[in-house]
Order: C-alpha cells, then sequence, then structure tokens
C-alpha cells in the first residue's frame, strides 16, 4: 500500500459577494490541512453572474476529506471544522 499517495479533496465554501448565495468549491490536494491551498486563488462563479478570484483563505467554510480510501465516508460523517483532525477540543 503507498500510504504517500493518499489524496484529499477540500470542500471551500464562499458566499457571493453580491448575492449572498452559498458556492461550493471542491479542490483535490495531497495534504489535510487548509494551509497548502488558503494562498492559492479559485475562481469562483455564481449564478446571479457574480465571477471573482478569490484566496482559499477567504473561504466561509473548510472541509477536508480523504479521498480515494476505504474510509472516506467515514470522515464525511465526522467533519473537522476549519483545521486538521489532530488538535480536537477536549
Ligand atoms: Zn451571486
Amino acid at each position: 500500500m503507498d500510504q504517500k499517495r493518499l489524496r484529499y479533496v477540500h470542500v471551500l465554501l464562499f458566499r457571493c459577494k453580491q448575492c449572498s448565495e452559498p458556492l461550493t468549491l471542491p479542490v483535490e490536494s495531497t495534504v489535510a490541512t487548509l494551509e497548502e491551498i488558503a494562498a492559492d486563488k479559485f475562481d469562483l462563479k455564481c449564478k446571479c453572474g457574480w465571477s471573482q478570484k478569490l484566496f482559499g483563505l477567504e473561504a466561509t467554510r473548510h472541509w477536508s476529506v480523504r479521498w480515494g480510501g476505504p474510509r472516506d465516508t467515514e470522515h464525511l460523517r465526522s467533519p473537522h471544522w476549519g483545521e486538521n483532525d489532530a488538535s480536537q477540543d477536549a
């Protein structure tokens, strides 16, 4: 098994700056932490016609899900808000 080839999907939730509709954006990465994609810019388009490039760190919410492994559905049941699962509040 190749543990280093695990992939993650980051789901970024943005708010349209024109009509406030929620916009989600899936981003594939090889790491689970938001830092990796926080400084990347993403093309966002809303059905109202608004479009803009926003940084990953401007997302309202962020989830990361392990992708492609046998446990990805388990991660969907227990989302970790904002941060990696290494430091849960006790
Ligand atoms: Zn909009």
